[in-house]
């Protein structure tokens, strides 16, 4: 019996508009297997004995995409992607050969999982290699030959993509080539290894995903920097640094920046590891992780915002909060990271706490935090200058000063004070608390001279 694959009516006109004009058509790929699966996936692959020029004339809004012949035609809740029958040249370099059958194209194809077609029209399957096999015992194989992965590198990193998905294995003769092949990732794009690297980060099986790419070498070519924690071992850890790292993304959400994080967030410690009696310190490593990771980002093309954004995670993930520590103390940690930043590093406290082998998640002080927050979101403060009812200007003309470093002196001065009590957050307060705290010997009146000089 035929699996059921369910093709949505709009995809299915587009399939019957290409065989109304004489040309076959079938949907490929991703959407096979994902349909298969049981998966949904609003990315339709379809691949048909029409040319380029021909593909453009059947769907004229298909608009042309990437350097493969592909076609990409947008629907509102959709993608579909149309790719002429074809097969690549070595390297997956943008010269391609048009092909005449169905059963070529899909030779040309990774694994075999995402080599089956359908015809949704006859309801056909067309699987030559096995994939659906393949998909029922959860395997990802090369289509053809081990040699697709040195073909096309990339090919490595998506086989682990995929098993880190799908939670597949990868077959024997498939993974060895991935592994005696893997330094030819340095022929690759960044950017084309920075989207799976990203892919296998946001999967469900991620951290299996990472420990692939570790006993594959393929993180050699990724990022070298974290092979340096291997047997780098903690005192009071059961892991290494290198287990560590990527144990992370077990316990951290599904999010881009979050397991990104998570991965790097000790990437300095072998850097900066002291030996003590009891074993390793590692002073300053939040710093030297961020420093460490912010130039592994660059070279995988991250763009700016999130690896702004993931460097000022990881210099803050050693944030200090005591059981016994009050409001004033979270108002200033609030202050310092940020509130859009405060909860991640909450999120990554506790992941570091698992991935450390702690019990529980949450312990006394990240507990204080977490309840300290609640009563601080009622303020509604951001704890920064802005929030202060006073500014620079108010100073100067109040106390006739000239713009200087005591004019900032005297806000932080104030944003301190607030931060100890908002309610002190009016401006006359606020004012008079600077009089009395910048010239308390003269009785309160402000010198001039003595804030000029
Ligand atoms: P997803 O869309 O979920 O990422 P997918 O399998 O659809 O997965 P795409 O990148 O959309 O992946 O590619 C569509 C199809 O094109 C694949 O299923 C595969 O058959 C083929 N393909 C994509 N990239 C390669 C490659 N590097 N080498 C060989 N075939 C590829
Ligand atoms: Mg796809």
């Amino acid at each position: 019996m035929l699996p059921q694959i369910k093709i949505p009516q709009d995809v299915m006109e587009v399939i019957k508009r290409f065989k109304n004009n004489g040309y076959q058509a079938y949907i490929v790929g991703g959407t096979v297997r994902d349909a298969l699966l049981g998966k949904e996936n609003f990315d339709y692959d379809v691949s048909t004995s029409a040319r380029p020029y021909e593909i453009q004339k059947v769907i004229p809004k298909a608009i042309p995409y990437g350097d493969f012949g592909t076609f990409l035609y947008v629907l509102k809740d959709k993608r579909i992607e149309i790719t002429p029958f074809r097969n690549d040249a070595p390297g997956r370099k943008p010269h391609y050969s048009i092909v005449d059958s169905i059963e070529n194209d899909l030779s040309r194809r990774d694994f075999t999982i995402n080599s089956i077609a359908y015809d949704p029209i006859e309801n056909k399957i067309i699987d030559p290699f096995g994939g659906i096999e393949d998909i029922k015992n959860k395997i990802i194989r090369c289509t053809g030959s081990s040699k697709r992965i040195w073909e096309d590198p990339l090919r490595a990193l998506r086989a682990v993509r995929f098993m880190a998905q799908l939670n597949f294995t990868i077959e024997p003769s498939t993974l060895y080539a991935i592994k005696a092949k893997s330094p030819l990732l340095e022929t690759i794009s960044r950017e084309r290894i920075r989207d799976e690297f990203s892919k296998i980060l946001l999967s469900d099986y991620s951290y299996e995903g990472l420990n692939m790419l570790f006993l594959t070498n393929l993180l050699n070519f990724i990022i070298p920097e974290l092979l340096e924690g291997m047997g780098v071992e903690h005192y009071n850890k059961p892991y290494d640094v290198l287990e560590h790292n990527l144990i992370m993304s077990k316990y951290l959400s599904k999010k881009l920046h979050l397991k990104l994080v998570g991965v790097l967030h000790d990437v300095g410690k072998p850097f900066c590891a002291e030996k003590k009696e009891y074993g390793l310190e590692f002073p300053n490593h939040h710093e030297i992780s961020a420093k460490i990771a912010e130039e592994v980002l660059r070279r995988l093309k991250y763009d700016s915002k999130t690896i702004k954004k993931v460097i000022h995670l990881i210099k803050h993930h050693m944030f200090i909060f005591y059981p016994e520590d009050d409001l004033y103390k979270a108002r200033k940690l609030v202050f310092t990271v940020g509130w859009e930043n405060i909860y991640d590093l909450i999120e990554i406290r506790k992941a570091d706490r698992l991935a450390s082998g702690f019990p529980q998640a949450i312990g006394p002080g990240l507990s204080n935090l977490i309840n300290k927050l609640e009563i601080l979101q009622k303020e509604n403060l951001h704890y920064n200058l802005k929030d202060l009812a006073v500014k620079g200007d108010d100073l100067i003309k109040a106390f006739n000063l000239k713009p200087g470093p005591l004019i900032g002196q005297i806000l932080s001065y104030l944003l301190d004070e607030i931060l100890k009590d908002p309610s002190l957050n009016e401006k006359n307060i606020l004012l008079e608390m600077a009089k009395n705290k910048f010239l308390p010997q003269e009785g309160g009146n402000l010198n001039e001279n003595r804030f000029n000089k």
